[in-house]
Parts: C-alpha cells; sequence; structure tokens
C-alpha cells in the first residue's frame, strides 16, 4: 500500500471492523494518545462504526491544548515588549492565557509572527539584529528536533539575538501519568505514529511491562486506526499485553538517530505543567544550561507570573476519559471555534474543535 487512498479504502474498513466484531466479547476502553488520531476517529465516523463495546477516550495528545496558561502570558508578556518580535506556531494564535490571547496581544501592538519552522525564525533574527526574536516551541516529540536544530544554527552562528521559550511535553510520562491516575480505566492504548517516527519504541516497553497494557502504535488514517484497535482488541482478549508497531511504513524500532541526538542535545527533562492536567514529572524538555543564552526563560528579567486560573474550561475532564467533549456544559454554546473558552475547541488537534466540527453534522 503506498497511496493515502489505500488507507481509506472501504472494502478494508468492512473487514477491519468485521474483525474486530468477531474479537471482542466484553467492554474495552482505549485511549488514542494523539490529537490527530482523535481527528481521524472523528472526521471518520470510526467512533459510530465501532461495535458498543468499544470506548475510545480521547487522551491528552494535543501540544496546544496543554500548554499552561502561564506560559501563554509569559509570550503574551515577550510579545508586548518594543524589542521583541515573538514567533510560533499558527494554532497558538487563538488559545486564551490566563487575561487575553497572543491574537488579542496582535491587537495591542505585539509583533507575532506565524511561521511553520523554527529555521525561520532564526532567519528574522539574522534579518533583524537590532530586535531579539523568541520562538514560542510548542509541540510534543515530533516538533522538538526542528527547535533543538534552531538552538545549534543560532549557537553555531554566534547569534546573540534568537532564543526560544520551550513549552515541549513527552508523550511516555503522560501515559505513566494516566496509569497512576486511580479515576481512569484505560485497558489499552494508540500511541501516535509521528511521534514514534522520531523518538522510536524503547521508551514504551517499560510502561507495558510496568501497567501490563497493550500499547499499539498507529497512523492516522481509517485503516490504520480500525487496525491498531483490533490489534489492542486481539491482545486484551487474549490477556496479554505486548508493544506493537502497526505503522511498520514509517515507524522503525529506533526511531530517527540524528534527531533523538539533536534533542537529547538541547534539551533536558524536567517536570512541567500540563493545561488541565497538572504536574507530570520529567515531561517536559527544558534547554539545557550549556545552551542557556537561547533560553529566553533566563535571557529575559521579569517575565510575568501568573498562576493557572480556575477557568470554566473541563478539558482536564476530556483529556483524561471523564468526558466527551459534548458533555462539557459550555460545548457549543458558551465555548465554540469562534469564541473558545479553551484550548481543546481552537487547537486543529484539539477533540472539542473535532467533534463541533464532524460530529455535529
Ligand atoms: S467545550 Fe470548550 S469549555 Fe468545554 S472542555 Fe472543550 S474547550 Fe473546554
Amino acid at each position: 500500500m503506498k497511496y493515502l487512498d489505500e488507507f481509506r479504502n472501504a472494502e478494508l474498513v468492512d473487514k477491519l471492523l468485521s474483525k474486530i466484531r468477531k474479537t471482542v466479547t466484553r467492554g474495552w476502553n482505549i485511549m488514542e494518545v494523539c490529537g490527530g488520531q482523535t481527528h481521524g476517529l472523528v472526521r471518520h465516523g470510526i467512533l459510530d462504526m465501532l461495535p458498543p463495546q468499544i470506548r475510545m477516550i480521547h487522551g491528552p495528545g494535543c501540544p496546544v491544548c496543554v500548554t499552561p496558561a502561564a506560559l501563554i502570558d509569559m509570550a503574551i508578556d515577550l510579545s508586548l515588549r518594543p524589542e521583541v518580535i515573538l514567533c510560533t506556531y499558527g494554532d497558538m494564535l487563538r488559545v486564551p492565557g490566563n487575561t487575553i490571547s497572543m491574537q488579542q496581544a496582535r491587537a495591542k501592538g505585539a509583533d507575532i509572527r506565524i511561521l511553520y519552522s523554527p529555521l525561520e525564525a532564526v532567519q528574522i533574527a539574522v534579518n533583524n539584529p537590532g530586535k531579539e526574536v523568541v520562538f514560542f516551541a510548542v509541540g510534543f516529540e515530533t516538533t522538538a528536533p526542528a527547535n533543538a536544530l534552531s538552538v545549534l544554527h543560532a549557537y553555531k552562528a554566534g547569534l546573540s539575538n534568537y532564543s526560544i521559550l520551550s513549552a515541549h511535553v513527552m508523550v511516555p510520562p503522560a501515559i505513566e501519568a494516566i496509569m497512576s491516575d486511580p479515576e481512569t480505566a484505560i485497558n489499552g492504548f494508540l500511541a501516535a505514529g509521528h511521534v514514534c517516527t522520531v523518538m522510536g519504541l524503547s521508551e514504551y516497553e517499560p510502561l507495558v511491562k510496568r501497567w501490563k497494557v497493550p500499547i499499539v502504535v498507529t497512523g492516522f488514517e481509517p485503516v490504520d486506526l480500525l487496525e491498531g484497535i483490533w490489534m489492542v482488541v486481539s491482545q486484551l482478549e487474549k490477556g496479554e499485553y505486548k508493544l506493537e508497531n502497526q505503522y511498520r511504513r514509517v515507524v522503525e524500532k529506533d526511531g530517527n538517530r540524528k534527531a533523538i541526538e539533536l534533542v537529547r542535545d538541547v534539551f533536558e527533562h524536567r517536570s512541567r505543567e500540563w493545561r488541565g492536567i497538572g504536574e507530570i514529572p520529567l515531561s517536559g524538555l527544558f534547554v539545557r544550561d550549556k545552551f542557556r543564552d537561547y533560553d529566553a526563560l533566563i535571557k529575559f528579567d521579569n517575565l510575568v507570573k501568573h498562576a493557572e486560573s480556575q477557568y470554566d474550561c473541563r478539558s482536564g475532564d476530556v483529556m483524561k476519559g471523564k468526558i466527551k467533549p459534548p458533555e462539557c456544559p459550555h460545548f457549543g454554546t458558551k465555548c465554540t471555534p469562534e469564541f473558545p473558552l479553551g484550548a481543546p475547541m481552537v487547537s486543529s488537534e484539539g477533540a472539542c474543535a473535532a467533534y463541533f466540527q464532524y460530529a455535529q453534522k
């Protein structure tokens, strides 16, 4: 199978659904960790096709959704300083911080630029020697190598006006936190193929063994998702727990060694707050001391420090699988993509946005 259409093939989808129906005998909670997978499940109507015994739980795999409001406040604070050009990805623009969003900061005159790559931000720093260029680096392991590379480029070029505000988070510590939470009852996981393309599979093996839980690495198309679900259900029904790789056409066991080295050279693991969820030990990537000149948290004095506000959004309950987005009292009323109360309604990987866009039709 080489082309995208083949992974949306109706005949294959039917066959996989029939295999799942024949295999499942009792109820199972399966969490897809990644927001891209949530969108795939909702957009293609897969949730409605699955047998009722299978409950898909939408995990915390939307990096924009879990970025703390306090970090967004810091980015906004920086962007409003006259000497700063703040760069970030487009998804971040409308996410509310504790007070305003970056879009509202822009209306107040902040120089905020939307980029596809942090390497563009390095070039902006080269072109604007009189300005401080800060890249608000949001994302999971998938975007970390490019952000690490931007720091290395700036370091090697001796650039003194480039830094990153790192909001990076890692998937395996999040799975550990979910399994440690006595209120969640997850029987199996679909792990995100693109994260494993970068990092490989080794970090998932200890989770499978410690929690005796099946983890299957999958892609994002209907055939990938359904095959992944069938692989998880097959293990559960046999009482097995293994790490399996459904996404073999892309994911290799050892991942991308060059990218892993890059990330390890520039970042170190420390505990990080996840919006709506709380602190997860060793789940964040922070700039190493060697590159402290490129760490906005160190470079800039008096960064605003707001405590996380107790706002009305129930994103934490959505991301822990305690409620589905439409069960939030604000879904589609006080909270819409146009006027979002929380990040999951505005991010392209947010579960609330997925249900609003596709499940209401
Ligand atoms: S519908 Fe809005 S308020 Fe409710 S959980 Fe989703 S983003 Fe938060």
